[in-house]
């Protein structure tokens, strides 16, 4: 099923991100974590492909697997930067043949050695190449872009980023997910700004669960996320807590989600890390409002 066929406009729905296996020994764990994730009947889920250390081979076999079994929909990331224009397309061609319909297309983060290296000679240099490639093979996917409430961090500045990103919509991106934010004033700048462009396809918030204290310096250091006061208090409150962090970061994403879907947002997209409790409790935070109001 298409992710633009199943958005919701009117109540609150929640998709769910998770990540490949790092090894093949960890592939039956992650599995199941995936599908403790599925059993809570997300609108849909995303499978991420090498981000955060997985293993882009599992990709498609962790998406294929929620999407056959459970029947919940399913978008495979797939990034371009670092691969030749044979490998990327025959990874199209096998999400096509899984039934899969959605593809996330990113371009990847850029590598020390990849910089180090003939710009020129890419055979891929931004997500939009990957883009024309996917419609190329199959122009009947629906294409998911990333997009940056607080400016990608290669970006000169907010107007060149957003110029891009109409490109990439324009392109045949269906929908864009946006990278983590701490505070929600943020996005509602940013979808501002992105109407304004010309850019009306559906943004689905992205929501970081941050559930301990480790996870604050790299989750922020990947994004560039602004951190507010509020959050930094929390931390230092309870970051020395396993126990406590958890429930105050799961308490803080719930209230950003609360405060989205009250201005407006029906769809919000969670990085659940593959932790099955942390999206449970999400929902459970959110029993009266999901669906119902
Ligand atoms: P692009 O859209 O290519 O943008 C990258 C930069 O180039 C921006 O500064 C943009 O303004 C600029 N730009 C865009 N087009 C052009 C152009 N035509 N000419 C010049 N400049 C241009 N990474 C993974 O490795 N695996 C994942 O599964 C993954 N999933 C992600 C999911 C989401 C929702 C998000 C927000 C990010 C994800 N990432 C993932 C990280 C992503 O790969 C990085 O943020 C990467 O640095 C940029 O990817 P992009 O697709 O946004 O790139």
């Amino acid at each position: 099923m298409k992710i633009t066929d199943i958005l919701d406009n009117k109540k609150l729905s929640l998709s769910f991100e998770v990540f490949p296996p790092k090894s093949d020994t960890a592939f039956d764990s992650v599995k199941n974590a995936t599908e403790e994730i599925a059993k809570l009947s997300p609108s849909f889920m995303s499978v991420t492909y090498g981000a955060g250390g997985g293993t882009s081979a599992y990709t498609l076999k962790i998406a294929e697997n929620i999407d056959k079994k459970y029947g919940v929909p399913t978008v495979a990331h797939l990034t371009c930067v670092s691969s030749t224009k044979e490998t990327v397309r025959s990874k199209i061609e096998e999400i096509k043949a899984s039934g899969i319909q959605n593809i996330m297309a990113l371009r990847g983060d850029l590598t020390p050695e990849l910089e180090k290296t003939d710009r020129t000679k890419w055979a891929y240099k931004n997500a939009i190449d990957l883009i024309y490639d996917i419609k190329s093979i199959d122009d009947n996917f629906c294409i998911g872009g990333a997009c940056y409430p607080e400016i990608h961090p290669e970006s000169e500045n907010q107007t060149e980023d957003i110029r891009h990103l109409k490109e990439k919509v324009d392109a045949g991106c269906s929908f864009l997910t946006t990278q983590m934010f701490f505070d929600n004033n943020l996005l509602y700048n940013f979808l501002y700004k992105i109407r304004q462009a010309g850019i009306t396809v559906p943004v689905i918030p992205g929501i970081m669960p941050i559930t301990n204290a480790n996870q604050v310096d790299r989750a922020v250091k990947l994004s560039s996320s602004f951190v507010p006061q509020r959050f930094k208090s929390l931390v230092d409150k309870f970051g020395h807590s396993p126990e406590a962090m958890k429930q105050a970061g799961i308490a803080y994403a719930t209230d950003q989600i609360i405060d989205l879907f009250a201005n407006g947002i029906t769809n919000v997209h969670i990085y659940t890390m593959n932790k099955p409790e942390v999206a449970e409790a999400i929902k459970n935070n959110l029993s009266d409002i999901l669906g119902k109001l």
